[in-house]
């Protein structure tokens, strides 16, 4: 779904922005329209922080009464040199994509598309849909060594669990202490969902050579001391083997982590490549209807791409 909309491409990841030990740092969301009646929350990339590990997009929405609304509705727009992670907590999204994938996303249940070279695909709440719609739209970028490669689809419906008292926990992607998503990685990383019931106190291990934030999805929650309400992201940095909850009533959050991202990257709209003459190309490949194939059955024309700003981007190498 998620379209940047920011005006140039942008340089992101290296490691100079990545403080060694833990920090608590608060990120306050921006709302940006989608298509259909969706407003969305957007977490990253943000002022003062673009990514956590290899989680490089973080919007969130809703709950949204879409009862008499079209809901989402994001029409055929082309992906390079990220993965989509489609998460929700209520409601469902339908999927097409130019591999020919059709399937309806439900909550709790992994959508995650590898772009790799070139996909493109459409976003939508089906007809009839319910009537609530929450969840959270993520990018991962891929690391050099595995960007050009296969486009894939994959739908997980079972994915492995976690409990202690008061806490359950769905690892949607990467791991969490031992234990690991079926979704495919290309970089160390933790994604996972977490549901507390009030008064629950809990520990988290953590791994200390990932850096980690914490998306608030409902309800009132304490994550190492500060205080969450839903939308809201705590950037917690590295350095930690454990990171203390509390629920001060029933809520739910968004564990992102991963290895610090060792790459530069451009983003620009939809697309992570590594100079501004990719994205170039890129935008006109889409524009021309090459490389991205064809999105079939979406009732609609594709996104057109924004006008390039000619901001040549010098490639900068890694900083450590
Ligand atoms: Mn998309």
């Amino acid at each position: 779904m998620s379209e940047l909309d920011q005006a140039s491409p942008t340089l992101r990841g290296g490691r100079e922005d990545v403080p060694a030990g833990p920090v608590r740092e608060l990120l306050a969301p921006r709302e940006t329209a989608l298509g259909g009646s969706t407003v969305v929350r957007r977490l990253l990339p943000n002022l003062g922080r673009r990514m956590v590990g290899a989680w490089c997009f973080v919007d969130h929405y809703g709950p949204d009464d879409i009862a008499d609304e079209p809901g989402m509705q994001v029409p055929p727009h082309p992906h390079i040199g990220l993965q989509t992670v489609s998460w929700l907590h209520e409601g469902e999204v339908l999927h097409r994509d130019s591999l020919g994938n059709l399937q309806t996303v439900r909550p709790r249940e992994l959508g995650l598309m590898t772009s790799g070279r070139a996909i493109s695909h459409s976003e939508e709440s089906p007809r009839p849909h319910a009537r609530l719609l929450h969840g959270a739209q993520l990018w991962v970028a891929l690391p050099d060594t595995h960007r050009h490669t296969t486009p894939t689809f994959e739908h997980h419906a079972q994915l492995p669990e976690i409990t202690a008292p008061g806490l359950h926990g769905t690892v949607i992607l990467g791991s969490l202490d031992g234990t690991t998503s079926p979704g495919t990685t290309y970089t160390p990383l933790a994604g996972v969902d977490l549901t507390l019931r009030q008064d629950a106190e809990a520990s988290l291990p953590l791994e200390p050579d990932f850096e980690y934030a914490v998306l608030t999805m409902s309800g009132l929650t304490e994550v190492d001391g500060v205080r969450l309400d839903p939308g809201s992201m705590l950037y917690l940095g590295s350095g930690r083997r454990e990171l203390p909850l509390r629920a001060l009533a029933d809520g739910s959050l968004l564990l992102l982590g991963g290895e610090p991202f060792d790459e530069k990257l451009v983003m620009w709209w939809n697309f992570i490549g590594r100079s501004s003459q990719e994205i170039t190309q890129a935008r006109e490949d889409w524009m021309t209807g090459s490389r991205f194939g064809q999105v079939r059955g979406y009732d609609g024309d594709p996104l057109a791409a924004p006008e390039l700003p000619q901001l040549p981007l010098k490639p900068r190498g890694r900083v450590r």
